[in-house]
């Protein structure tokens, strides 16, 4: 894993025409069963990776936290969220609440996630793979692929399952 985590954001460079391409032709004319053979890409790449061998999103990223994330994990760490805001969190340039640094302060040496049970929406959905209407989410993807091993082996083979 950890050599392909070196190589992914070149591997993701060199692919980044080829699948701009081919998303726009995807999205152009997404097919009736997209949500149903994304189900299944995503199903099988996780059957083979392992996150915890893994944590390249906790490490490099970080997720947003919606308003509900911030009262439910606040309440799990017994703060009060404005609390939580102050220590944790920072607003970006769209206006959303993200980690004040990466690696996320919750992540364990182990790669287990110290919060998993009340972790962000964002963080229970990466690489929101599996998304109905995944056609509406390829820039997101695009920008994942030099993130996240498992987006970018989906998107290899989704190329190879539907052709364009
Ligand atoms: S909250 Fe947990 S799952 Fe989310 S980025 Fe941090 S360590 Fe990873
Ligand atoms: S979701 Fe992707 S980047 Fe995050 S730990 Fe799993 S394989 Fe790694």
């Amino acid at each position: 894993m950890n050599s392909f985590l070196k190589q992914l954001p070149q591997l993701a460079k060199d692919k980044h025409n080829e699948n701009r391409k081919y998303f726009k032709k995807l999205k152009s004319k997404p097919p009736k069963n997209l949500d149903y053979v994304m189900q299944q890409l995503h199903d099988e790449e996780f059957s083979r990776t392992d996150c915890l061998q893994c944590a390249n999103c906790c490490k490099t990223t970080g997720p947003l936290f919606t308003n509900a994330d911030i009262e439910r994990i606040s309440k799990h760490l017994k703060l009060k969220p404005q609390q939580f805001i102050e220590q944790y969190l920072r607003i970006d340039e769209d206006n959303d609440y993200v980690l004040q640094n990466v690696p996320c302060p919750f992540l364990g040496h182990d790669h287990y996630c110290l919060i998993y049970e009340v972790r962000p929406k964002a963080c229970r959905e990466y690489p929101h793979t599996d998304r109905k209407k995944f056609h509406q989410i390829t820039n997101l993807t695009l920008k994942n692929t030099s993130i996240c091993p498992a987006a970018y082996n989906i998107v290899e083979e989704m190329k190879k399952r539907i052709p364009k």
